[in-house]
C-alpha cells in the first residue's frame, strides 16, 4: 500500500541544492520531506562529482610529487615509488561514503524525512514517490515543492558510453587501470581536472577543444593562457580550435575524427585507448510531471524561475543545476537556503557576480567577478594590479612559486570588479576575494587590511596595493 504523508515542504533531489534546502526548511520549522531516487544522498557532487574528483586529484598529486622526484629538493628521497590504484580508489570510496552518510545523520538530527523514490509532481500541492517499477510508494501532500533534480552528462551524438574505454566523468572516476593514450573531448573544467588525474598517474593526455582557449566559460584570457603553458610543461597535448566530429572503436583502439573549426577541410584522425567525453552537462528533469502542470523549459532544458525561484506555478520552486546560472555545488546550496527563507517570508538575494569558480589543478585556478574580456565588452574602464607568486615568501618556502594574482578594479572608484588567481591554494584564497566583493570593497580597503605573514594570502593584499597605488611593496 502507498503511504500518505502530510508535509509543509517537499524537496525533489538530495544533491547540494536539495539536501541543503531540506535541512534549512526543517530548521525553519517546516515539516520537510526529501525525495531522492539514488541509493545515497549528496547527488552528483558527493557521489560522482566534486568529492570523488578531488580525492583522485589529491592522491594523484601526491603520487606525482613522489614519482617525479619533486620531493628531492626538500631532502626527501623516496625510491621505488609504485602506484596502488585500487588503494587510490578505496580512499575515494571511503571519503564519499563518509560524506554521504553524514547527510543521513544531518537529516536525522534535523528531522528531515528521506523518501527513497522518484519524485513526480501530480498537482501544485502533491508529489508521488515512485518505485523502480513506476508504482506509487508514497503520496505526499504539501504546501510547497522545490525541484532540485540537478543535471546529467551531455551525450555526444553517435557515441555510446561503455564507461571503460568510452567514458563519461562518472566512468573516469573509477577506471581500473591507467590509460596509455587518453583523449578528452572538451578542455573545460572536467577535461582539465580529470585529464590531470590520469596524466599525473602516467597517461599521455591530449585535449581536443572547439574553442581557441581552455578552462571553460568565464575564465580570464591571461589566466587561461598561463594554465595552458603550465599543462604543456606537464606534457599535455592540446588541439584547440578543433572539433571532434566522430569516434569509433577499432580493435583495442579508439579512432577519433577531428576537424579544424575555421577550416573544416583540415581533418585528422587521432588514436587512443580511452576517450573521455566532457562537453558539458544538461538539466535533468525527466518524468517530473512538468508538462501536465504547464511548466515549460527553455532552449537549454532549464526550468525558468523568477527572482524568488518560483516557477509559473507559485507553490513550485526550482534551484541548482536544473535552472539558469553556473552548474556549481555552492551556487545550488546558496539557492537552496534563500529559496526556503523566501518561502518562510524572508528576503531572497543572490549576486551571481560573486559566485566563485575554481579549477582544482596544481596550482589551483580561482576567479570571481569580471574577466578583462568581460570589462572590455561592457566598456568599463579598469585598472590592473598584479603580484607574482615568485615574490611571495610562503610560496618560496614551499617551492610553489608558479602563478600570480590579478585584481581588476574600477578605474574611477577603485571598487574591485574581478579577481583572478593561479596559486597552490586558490580554492581557499578566492573566498577572501569573494568576501571583499560581497562587501563592495575597494582595492585600497584590502591593501590596508592586515594579513598574516608568511602566507599565500599576502599576495592578494599586494595585488590590491598594486591596483590602487600602482606599485606593490615586495615586487
Ligand atoms: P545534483 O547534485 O545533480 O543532485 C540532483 C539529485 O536529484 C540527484 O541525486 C538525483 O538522483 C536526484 N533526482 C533527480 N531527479 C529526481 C526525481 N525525479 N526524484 C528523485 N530524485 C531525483 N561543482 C563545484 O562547485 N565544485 C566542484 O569541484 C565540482 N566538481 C565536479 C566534478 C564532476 C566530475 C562533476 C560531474 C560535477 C562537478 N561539479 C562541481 C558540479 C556539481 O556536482 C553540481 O553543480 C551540483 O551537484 C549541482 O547540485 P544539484 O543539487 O543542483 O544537483
Ligand atoms: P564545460 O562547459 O566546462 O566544458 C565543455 C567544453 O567542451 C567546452 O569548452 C566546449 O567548447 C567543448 N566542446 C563541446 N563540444 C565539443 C566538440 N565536439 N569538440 C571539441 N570540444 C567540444 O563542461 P564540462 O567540463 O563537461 O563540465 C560540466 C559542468 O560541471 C560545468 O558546468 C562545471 O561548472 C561543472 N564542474 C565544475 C567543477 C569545478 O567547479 N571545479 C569541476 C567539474 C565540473
Amino acid at each position: 500500500y502507498a503511504s500518505t504523508i502530510e508535509a509543509d515542504l517537499v524537496v525533489i533531489g538530495g544533491g547540494p541544492g536539495g539536501y541543503v534546502a531540506s535541512i534549512k526548511g526543517a530548521q525553519l520549522g517546516m515539516k520537510t520531506v526529501c525525495i531522492e531516487k539514488g541509493e545515497t544522498l549528496g547527488g552528483t557532487c558527493l557521489n560522482v562529482g566534486c568529492i570523488p574528483s578531488k580525492s583522485l586529484l589529491n592522491s594523484s598529486h601526491y603520487y606525482h610529487l613522489a614519482h617525479a622526484g619533486e620531493l628531492k629538493k626538500f631532502g626527501i628521497l623516496v625510491d621505488n615509488v609504485k602506484l596502488d590504484l585500487e588503494r587510490v580508489m578505496e580512499q575515494k570510496r571511503n571519503t564519499v561514503k563518509a560524506l554521504t552518510g553524514g547527510i543521513v545523520g544531518l537529516y536525522k538530527k534535523n528531522k528531515v524525512e528521506w523518501v527513497k523514490g522518484h519524485g513526480k509532481i501530480t498537482s501544485p500541492n502533491q508529489v508521488n514517490a515512485l518505485g523502480p517499477d513506476g508504482s506509487v510508494i508514497s503520496t505526499i501532500n504539501t504546501k510547497n515543492i522545490i525541484i532540485a533534480t540537478g543535471s546529467e552528462v551531455t551525450p555526444f551524438p553517435g557515441l555510446e558510453f561503455d564507461e571503460k574505454q568510452i567514458i563519461s566523468s562518472t566512468g573516469c572516476l573509477s577506471l581500473s587501470q591507467v590509460p596509455k593514450k587518453f583523449i578528452v573531448i572538451g578542455a573545460g573544467v572536467i577535461g582539465l581536472e580529470l585529464g590531470s588525474v590520469w596524466q599525473r598517474l602516467g597517461a599521455e593526455v591530449t585535449a581536443v577543444e572547439f574553442l581557441p582557449t581552455i578552462g571553460g566559460v568565464g575564465i580570464d584570457g591571461e589566466v587561461s593562457q598561463a594554465i595552458q603553458k603550465m599543462l604543456v610543461k606537464d606534457s599535455w597535448n592540446f588541439k584547440l580550435g578543433t572539433k571532434v566530429t566522430a569516434a569509433r572503436k577499432q580493435g583495442n583502439d579508439i579512432i577519433v575524427s577531428v576537424e579544424n573549426v575555421k577550416d573544416p577541410s583540415k581533418k585528422e584522425e587521432l588514436t587512443c585507448d580511452t576517450l573521455l567525453v566532457c562537453v558539458g552537462r544538461r538539466p535533468y528533469t525527466t518524468n517530473l510531471g512538468l508538462e501536465d502542470l504547464g511548466i515549460e523549459r527553455d532552449e537549454k532544458g532549464r526550468i525558468p524561475v523568477n527572482n524568488r525561484f518560483q516557477t509559473v506555478v507559485p507553490s513550485i520552486y526550482a534551484i541548482g543545476d536544473c535552472i539558469h546560472g553556473p552548474m556549481l555545488a555552492h551556487k545550488a546550496e546558496d539557492e537552496g537556503v534563500i529559496t526556503v527563507e523566501g518561502i518562510a517570508g524572508g528576503a531572497v538575494h543572490i549576486d551571481y557576480n560573486c559566485v566563485p569558480s575554481v579549477i582544482y589543478l596544481h596550482p589551483e585556478v580561482g576567479w570571481v567577478g569580471k574577466s578583462e574580456e568581460d570589462l572590455k565588452k561592457e566598456g568599463i574602464e579598469y585598472k590592473i594590479g598584479k603580484f607574482p607568486y615568485l615574490a611571495n615568501s610562503r610560496a618560496k618556502t614551499n617551492a610553489e612559486t608558479e602563478g600570480f594574482i590579478k585584481i581588476l578594479a574600477d578605474k574611477n572608484t577603485d571598487k574591485i570588479l574581478g579577481v583572478h588567481m593561479i596559486c597552490s591554494c586558490a580554492g581557499e584564497l578566492i573566498n577572501e576575494a569573494v568576501l571583499a566583493m560581497e562587501y563592495g570593497a575597494s582595492a585600497e580597503d584590502v591593501a590596508r587590511t592586515c594579513h598574516a605573514h608568511p602566507t599565500f594570502a599576502e599576495a592578494f593584499k599586494e595585488a590590491n596595493l598594486a591596483a590602487y597605488f600602482g606599485k606593490p611593496v615586495n615586487f
